[in-house]
């Protein structure tokens, strides 16, 4: 079978789970576990901020984010489509209490100007009060699309003024800045806190970072417990993601030249209606009228390609580290073979 549901499918390849093999490791909830400090301070270092926090996964680093920085009854401000308020289980309500206000475009982009309308201070007695600013780049639900970095600037300068915390779900930003060739510095300099996915492109079996401020990460320690996310000899995994960090993401560039492929592919077919833009390694297509998401994703499979549909016409797939170039040439193949 060939895996284009996620790029959460990735198993590790044989170098990562040597260094996973021989890990130095201890009770990471009673002390330090050394090896899982290691990747902590390391992805710190990348992003030139305080500290950082190692967690099972990416919704547990966002939803740890919005404990910290909220109160019950506060509001959050993100995009329609981010990850926090579509597919995180209603985490923000049940988990802290909060209510979600959104914004943006179709394909995963919102600006200042949408934003500073929507903030709420505390001297309205009806509204309420803001308490977080989140960004996501890429966007999932997007397409795999990058924010612009002097948009975010500015989003972060309206909260900066208005004294509200600005968050970065991040569980592609790598996928980010290999296609605008950025830099994690960049984005540690403009966030408050960044939220990155390890087992996503990166290709790590599980695990997530939150990145922020030394008091920062302190608190989010205390919230990690609570939501029992405290992992023992954890530095098994974090093994895993220091390989990664070091390995696999100059990488993801080869998934975003497939994803192209893909794109180029299925703007022939005559079946499809629409794809949004790939930037990275996501792509989404629409399917015209009469036609059957289901049974795409039914006759890809019996011919061993696995892709998600995401509603009744739309259709996503996407490239990772077990996905070779062998691989979309099979793809495009069997997609032009569909009728
Ligand atoms: C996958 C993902 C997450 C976190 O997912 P987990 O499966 O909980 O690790 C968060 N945000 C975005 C945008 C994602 O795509």
């Amino acid at each position: 079978m060939i895996d284009l549901r996620s790029d959460t499918v990735t198993v590790p390849t044989a170098e990562m789970l040597e260094k996973m093999f021989s890990a130095k490791v201890g009770d990471n909830v009673l002390g330090h576990d050394p090896t899982v400090r290691e990747l902590e301070l390391k992805a710190a270092e990348m992003f030139g901020m305080e500290d950082a926090l190692f967690c099972p996964s990416g919704t547990m680093t966002n939803q740890i984010a919005l404990n910290v920085h909220t109160v019950p009854g506060n509001e959050v401000i993100c995009h329609k489509h981010a990850h926090i308020y579509n597919y995180e289980g209603g985490g923000a309500a049940f988990n802290s209490g909060l209510q979600i206000r959104t914004a943006g475009d179709d394909y995963g982009k919102i600006t200042a100007s949408e934003i500073e309308p929507l903030i709420n201070g505390y001297g309205d007695v009806h509204a309420a009060p803001t308490g977080l600013i989140s960004m996501e780049n890429t966007s999932n639900k997007g397409g795999g699309t990058c924010m612009d970095l002097e948009e975010l600037k500015r989003i972060g300068q309206l909260a900066a003024e208005n004294g509200i915390p600005y968050h970065l779900d991040g569980a592609r930003l790598f996928n980010a800045l290999v296609a605008k060739g950025e830099s994690p510095k960049d984005y540690g300099a403009i966030f408050d806190n960044i939220s990155i996915c390890l087992s996503k492109g990166l290709g790590c079996p599980v695990g997530s970072l939150l990145l922020g401020s030394s008091d920062f990460i302190i608190a989010a320690n205390r919230v990690r417990k609570r939501f029992g996310g405290g992992m023992r000899q954890a530095g098994y995994l974090a093994a895993a993601g220091i390989y990664a960090l070091d390995h696999h993401i100059e990488r993801l560039a080869d998934d975003h030249s497939n994803a192209k492929l893909l794109e180029a592919a299925l703007s022939k077919h005559p079946a499809v209606k629409s794809i949004k833009p790939v930037e990275t390694n996501i792509v989404i297509f629409e399917l015209k009228e009469g036609y059957d998401a289901q049974q795409w994703m039914a006759t890809l499979a019996d011919n061993g390609i696995q892709i998600i549909a995401m509603s009744k016409t739309l259709l996503r797939m996407v490239t990772h580290l077990n996905v070779s170039l062998d691989d979309i040439e099979k793809i495009i193949h069997q997609i032009q073979g569909i009728d």
